[in-house]
Order: C-alpha cells, then sequence, then structure tokens
C-alpha cells in the first residue's frame, strides 16, 4: 500500500512507463506527507523526501528510486500533488546495448559502509548503479545523522552523477552497527549513548529483517566497512581488546552480514568485501590487529564462497584495494605515504581511482563473474605484485622504466 501524496496522476505515470520502460521521472518537491511500504511496486524514478515510518525510524528522509515495470493494481491507491517532475533517461533504458555490458537492470545492492562521497563503498555503488542496480545504503549509526542531512542537501550532488549524466538515487539508507548481530549484544552504555538516540533497528539482524520487510530480496551484498580503534599501534603493542575490536567490526561484521542477509539473497546473487594487501605483506603501520582483521576476511571469503554457493549459489569474492584517501585511511595517519609509495613502485605508474574499485565490484557481481568465487581481487595498480620497492637508493645503479607522465 502506498498512501503518497504527490502531484500527478496515476493514469499519466501509467502512460509513461508504458510509452518508455525506462523513462525515470524525478520528482524534485518534497512530498507534504507519504507513507510508504515500497516493497512491490517497481515502476518509475523517484527522488524525492518521503515522510515516512517503515521498519527503521528514518527521520524522515529517504531516497526513492524505482524502475522495474509499472504495476498499476499497485499503483491504483497514489495520490499525486504538488510535486515538479523532471524526465531523465539514460543507462536504465531497457535498449538493447552491444559489446559485453555490465547489466544490472532489474539487481537490488545492500551496500554496508557509506558515510559519505569519498570511500569505497560509494564508488562501487557508483558503479552499481551505472549499471542499473537499485542502491540500498546501511550507514554506520554515528555517522548517519551528517550523511542523511548532506545526502538531502545535495552536498554529494556533484559525486552522484553517473556517466550518463543522471544522479544516483539511494533508494534506502538504514542506520546500521555491524558489530552488533541482534539487539540482546547492544551494551547499556552503547543503548544511551547519544549518537545512537533517534534510530532504532540497527544490529545486523534487524537490518537484514527491515531490508526484508521493505524489499523481499537482494542481489548484491557489499561489505566496505572496517574499524580497528588500535590501528596506529605496532601487532606487538595491541591490547586484546584493540584486536578483538578490530576483528569484530572488519572480519567478523561480513561473517554477520552474510548470515542474516544469505537468507534474503537471490539465487545467482553476489557478495563482495575489502580488503587490503597488509593481510599477506608488512605494511608497518598498519597495526592493532588490522592486518589480521583483512587476513582473516580473505580466509574467510573462501570458506564463506563454498557455504553459500552450494546453500545459496551466491558468490562471495573480496577486492584487495590499493590506498585511496578515504575518511578511514586518513584517520589511520599515513595514507599519503602509502599512495606516493604506490606511484613510485606499482607497475602502473598512477593514482587508482575508486571507480575502478567500484567497477571491478560491479563486474563481479553481474552474470560476468558467474564462475568468480572464493576470489581476493586484486586492484591495486598491481602493487601486490612487487618483491621489492624499486624507488629503494639500492637500485638506483639499475635502469628501471619511469613513466614521468602520470
Ligand atoms: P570509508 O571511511 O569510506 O569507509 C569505512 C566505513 O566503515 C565508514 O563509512 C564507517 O562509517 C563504516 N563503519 C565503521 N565502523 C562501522 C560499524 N561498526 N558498522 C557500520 N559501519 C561502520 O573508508 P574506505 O577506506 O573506503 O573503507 C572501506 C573498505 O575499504 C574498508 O574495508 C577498508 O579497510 C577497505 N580498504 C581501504 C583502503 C584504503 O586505502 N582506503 C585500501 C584497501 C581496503
Amino acid at each position: 500500500m502506498i498512501p503518497l501524496l504527490l502531484f500527478w496522476s496515476t493514469d499519466l505515470l501509467e502512460m509513461a512507463a508504458n510509452t518508455n520502460p525506462g523513462l525515470q521521472i524525478r520528482a524534485t518537491e518534497q512530498c507534504i506527507s507519504a507513507s510508504c511500504n515500497i516493497s512491490n511496486l517497481s515502476s518509475i524514478s523517484f527522488s524525492f523526501e518521503c515522510k515516512r515510518k517503515s521498519c527503521t525510524d528514518f527521520r524522515g528522509s529517504s531516497y526513492i528510486s524505482l524502475s522495474k515495470p509499472i504495476d498499476s493494481s499497485k499503483l491504483a491507491p497514489i495520490k499525486f500533488e504538488k510535486m515538479v517532475t523532471k524526465a531523465m533517461s539514460g543507462a536504465r533504458e531497457q535498449v538493447p546495448v552491444s559489446g559485453l555490458p555490465i547489466d544490472l537492470r532489474g539487481k537490488r545492492a545492500f551496500i554496508a559502509g557509506i558515510a559519505d562521497d569519498n570511500g569505497y563503498g560509494w564508488a562501487i555503488a557508483k558503479s552499481l548503479a551505472a549499471a542499473g542496480a537499485e542502491i540500498l545504503v546501511g550507514t554506520w549509526v554515528p555517522a548517519l545523522n551528517i550523511f542523511e542531512t548532506s545526502l538531502r542537501r545535495g552536498k554529494f550532488d556533484d559525486s552522484r552523477v553517473l556517466p550518463d549524466g543522471s544522479l544516483m538515487e539511494i533508494t534506502k539508507v538504514y542506520p546500521l552497527d555491524a558489530v552488533f548481530d541482534s539487539p540482546e549484544d547492544v551494551p547499556e552504555d552503547v543503548k544511551t549513548n547519544k549518537r545512537y538516540a533517534g534510530s532504532s533497528k540497527w544490529t545486523v539482524k534487524e537490518v537484514a529483517e527491515c531490508v526484508k520487510q521493505d524489499f523481499g530480496t537482494i542481489d548484491i551484498l557489499v561489505h566496505s566497512l572496517a574499524n580497528g580503534p588500535e590501528v596506529s599501534k605496532p601487532l606487538s603493542e595491541t591490547s586484546r581488546k584493540g584486536y578483538l575490536a578490530a576483528v569484530s567490526a572488519s572480519s567478523y561484521s561480513f561473517i554477520s552480514l552474510l548470515r542474516h542477509f544469505l537468507p534474503i539473497i537471490n539465487p545467482g546473487g553476489a557478495t563482495i568485501s575489502l580488503t587490503y594487501v597488509a593481510s599477506e605483506r608488512i605494511i608497518p603501520g598498519y597495526g592493532g590487529g588490522m592486518s589480521s582483521a583483512k587476513a582473516a576476511l580473505e580466509s574467510d571469503t573462501r570458506v564463506l564462497a563454498f557455504e553459500a554457493g552450494r546453500k545459496h549459489k551466491v558468490r562471495v569474492n573480496t577486492i584487495s584495494a590499493g590506498p585511496l584517501g578515504s575518511r578511514a585511511a586518513k584517520a589511520i595517519g599515513f595514507i599519503d605515504m602509502m599512495i606516493n609509495y604506490s606511484l613510485e613502485n606499482a607497475p602502473l605508474q598512477k593514482e587508482l581511482y575508486a571507480e575502478e574499485v567500484g567497477n571491478t565490484a560491479a563486474f563481479l557481481a553481474s552474470p560476468l563473474a558467474s564462475a568468480i568465487t572464493g576470489a581476493t581481487v586484486y586492484v591495486d595498480n598491481g602493487l601486490n605484485a612487487m618483491g621489492v620497492g624499486v624507488d629503494s637508493p639500492a637500485f638506483s645503479g639499475l635502469n628501471i622504466p619511469t613513466d614521468n607522465k602520470s
């Protein structure tokens, strides 16, 4: 049931959808009131602020994008008022594409770990959206307010632009804290913490239930989050508490997400996490058990690929990404050094773009990667393949080719 108050007749909407199945209609003004369960409505693309109370306390803000053929029976109760609409067409048009495209139209993705437009999660969301997938996001509760406010105020509009010129739509943002599996696990000090006030149903189990209630199923699950409170301490000086916190937030969180979302991932679906080469090579400075957490994540990728593949026909892969100046990476403190090191030493002497990781994730999530599972895929300009740092003075006598143009 979708009692929205918008400013358009259902007939007009239906006609528009029928004459152009790929047409997206963008509504740009705030709706007066809305209470929507959009689980079965998949029709025309809206982007609007919607005062709805759904499974999660959503603080009145959501971005909704619906792009499958219209079901007029579901639209019957909608009244559209006071809304300016703008037609957009582009990547989601249902026209055949030549070549070998990544086509995720009709797929729905849940991406855990987006709180701004700088990190890998955002880049992955954009690539999945560019390929036609519907985007749901899980945002860490303490970062939720600022993320939603920024989104609503258009702060991310420039970085929402997709290759076809349209803007990435986020259908819904869910509050999430991936270190808690269910409400019983949440300690009192977190429950009463003011950074968590105003949000509810943010443990992994609850978020999966909410997504199920709102949308039924998903096809793609992305884990793009990590946290190690003692990351700046050498491993040998890391406390038990700090080590376990790193593993809990950065590796077990993936097991938890998979465990709770797997029942609603459609067969043929795909999951992707983000890892780092510190799991297998020494990277001084990446401490606090974070290297251990990434090693666990990669090992779990293989075991979970077997379990999820056999039981649910779902693929599990991880991308080992090169250094990116994300918010999390900047907090570690030496990301600029790592970026420069990569520029000097990687086989490809060029900047690594988050988009390159995003595009790899879109490929891995697509049917084009239907036989790839249990894999750690490097997207790092090849740095992982190096055995030595060629910028060392020890190699000054060697004539090592350098791409000075980049
Ligand atoms: P980011 O800051 O964009 O993403 C990290 C996200 O994790 C943030 O949105 C943060 O709010 C979220 N988060 C932290 N704790 C959480 C929790 N308990 N529950 C839910 N969300 C939580 O930074 P990023 O560098 O893009 O990180 C994304 C992934 O990429 C991480 O797994 C990271 O280890 C990995 N990675 C990053 C780099 C790099 O250089 N930036 C390199 C390789 C791998």
